[in-house]
């Protein structure tokens, strides 16, 4: 199959899932996920209509977008370090990794020497295994009532990687969990911060994302293939 095809079919399969939870379908958005994918594939993608990119690394993200230039819009999806923050503020729309005050405030300076608010997303560790990174469930709200005095960041929403499982259901309760979460940081209605968007699900489970109120789904996989 194509990636054209790919791409209609996971198109097709969003659009059910929100329809089967009684959701509008063109309120989730769908982010290619294009690391370790070629710049020819990502083209493809790109020409087929994949508007919105998902890059992990900094440095991978920073060589394609200079090679495909301004025709798609790029999110970091991965871990951010300190060190990489200032290239990071130049070349993502949205960074769906703030996962400490620190890394807030370096994202809030470097956003503000190149005089641009920086969306971001607040990675939440919702099954709090040891090896995920991620802020802990019960100090989410803390941390965005801290960063939303940041004049050069905009708190836009919440993101969570559950655990893998082979039976996409057995991650319904983490998409619970984020979604309640939100809706709870969201009544506190902390001035200047937004909990409208939900980054969660992936080609292994991004349908039971939909149905438990995801807005943006992170697909890699199921529209390139595997990766080695
Ligand atoms: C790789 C990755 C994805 C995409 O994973 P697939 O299973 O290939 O869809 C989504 N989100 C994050 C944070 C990733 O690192």
């Amino acid at each position: 199959m194509s990636i054209s095809d790919n791409l209609k079919k996971v198109r097709d399969r969003i659009a059910s899932a929100a329809r089967h939870a009684g959701r509008d379908p063109s309120s989730i958005k769908l982010i290619a996920v294009t690391k370790t994918v070629d710049i020819e594939r990502i083209r493809e993608a790109v020409a087929a209509g994949a508007g919105v990119l998902g890059e992990n690394r900094v440095q991978e993200a920073k060589e394609k977008i200079e090679k495909l230039g301004p025709l798609a819009s790029w999110h970091l999806i991965g871990h951010l370090q300190a060190n990489k923050v200032k290239y990071a503020v130049k070349l993502f729309d949205l960074i769906h990794s703030i996962d400490s005050f620190q890394l807030a405030q370096e994202v809030d300076k470097q956003a503000a020497k190149i005089r641009k608010i920086q969306d971001v997303l607040v990675e939440v560790n919702i099954s709090g295994e040891s090896s995920k990174v991620g802020i802990a469930a019960v100090d989410a709200a803390n941390l965005i009532g801290k960063a939303a005095v940041l004049k050069n960041i905009s708190i836009k929403g919440l993101m969570t990687i559950p655990p893998f499982f082979d039976n996409a259901e057995k991650a319904r309760p983490y998409f619970k969990k984020l979604s309640d979460l939100s809706t709870r940081i969201g009544s506190e209605n902390i001035p200047g911060v937004s909990m409208g968007e939900l980054s969660m699900g992936m080609s292994g489970d991004f349908e039971v994302a939909v149905e438990e109120g995801a807005t943006m789904v992170r697909l890699g996989t199921v529209i390139f293939g595997g990766r080695n």
